[in-house]
């Protein structure tokens, strides 16, 4: 994976292609990736300091669900 610079957009990337083939895996990351009261995500607040909600993994999660509803 490719640093976080900015000049990334995750959801754009490879790995939604690949999870649109998996729902099953974009599926528990759209469960698991939901904003707390304070618009963090929960998932990703466990590994670190607070991440604003959407986090880069549930961006990849729901252009996944966009591509494999399309197909
Ligand atoms: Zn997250």
């Amino acid at each position: 994976m490719a640093g976080s610079d900015g000049a990334y957009t995750p959801g754009d990337g490879p790995m939604a292609g690949v999870l649109a083939d998996m729902p099953e895996v974009f599926g528990r990351l759209l469960d698991q990736h939901v904003p707390d009261r304070l618009g963090r995500c929960t998932a990703c607040r466990n590994a670190g300091s607070g991440v604003v909600w959407p986090c880069t993994l549930h961006q990849i999660a729901t252009r996944a669900s966009a591509l494999h509803a399309s197909r």
